[in-house]
């Protein structure tokens, strides 16, 4: 009897550790999450596309200067990467310059001047068509189309390459290659599409996580900051930090599964 009690008393402490390791783990920064009460990597709320079936609408004006088809769409190649995610529902089926946007099913590309530095951004609608504002903070809203602009002055990409080693951060190189600036435009593309499948800037953390490829560290005024290799992560590959990747990495994957199923 009491060597039943005692098998018992230790199953439930075993129970216990285990759930107060996986509380210590949630705690932690970077855990692809839907958790209400943990602020994932992700938004929540709808997108207005369907999912399996998300089609990408090119618009002329973002097909100027430096940004030309090429940079959206080369088959697998970045964009479509998005798409290669084993065990995803997440299917971009369509990305075209001709024609028009006939429904909500179509993310809309535009070329635009944006403010200082900043190569792509992305705006919501709702069903009005009018903007509706979404932050870190304001994680739950629905909207019904997204909107990406991309800057299309040569010399704002030109300028984003740096001499020498990607993550220098040091001056523009004077004679980029087309390779780099296109190179370059393809990563700010594939971030603003990460976007508009509701994937946010990874969370941070200021201790390091348990996850593998999720500490990497930066250190700022206020001390260290840890975060994963990702193609979300903000500043710009490859001005400042090498880390900031191009394509889609571990996290992200983690990140859209966990979003999409
Ligand atoms: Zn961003
Ligand atoms: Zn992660």
């Amino acid at each position: 009897m009491r060597k039943k009690v005692l098998k018992r008393l230790i199953s439930v402490l075993l129970v216990c550790v285990i759930a107060v390791s996986t509380v210590t783990i949630q705690s932690e920064a970077h855990i692809e999450s839907e958790s209400p009460a943990f602020p994932g990597n992700n938004w929540r709320g709808s997108n207005g596309h369907t999912i399996t079936d998300i089609k990408i609408y090119i618009n002329s004006s973002s097909i100027t200067g430096p940004l030309i088809m090429d940079i959206y769409y080369r088959p697998m190649i970045p964009v479509l990467g998005w798409n290669a995610v084993s065990n995803c529902q997440v299917n971009i089926s369509e990305i075209k310059n001709t024609g028009s946007p006939t429904s909500y099913d179509w993310v809309l590309v535009r070329g635009a001047q944006l403010e200082s530095g900043v190569g792509g951004r992305i705006y919501h609608r709702n069903m009005s068509g009018n903007l509706i504002t979404i932050d870190e903070t304001n994680r739950d809203s629905n909207w019904y189309r997204a909107e990406i602009h991309m800057t299309t002055s040569m010399d704002f990409w030109q300028k984003k390459i740096k001499v020498g080693k990607p993550g220098s951060g040091g001056p523009s190189d004077p004679s980029p290659t087309d390779a780099q600036i296109k190179d370059r435009a393809r990563t700010v593309f594939m971030h603003e599409v990460g976007h508009a499948l509701k994937l946010c800037h990874p969370v941070t953390g200021s201790t390091p996580t348990s996850t593998a490829g999720h500490n990497i560290r930066r250190t700022t005024y206020t001390g260290p900051v840890y975060y994963p290799y990702s193609v979300m992560n903000t500043g710009g590959y490859p001005d400042q930090y090498e880390d900031i990747r191009a394509s889609r990495q571990e996290h992200d994957t983690q990140n859209l599964r966990a979003r999409w199923g």
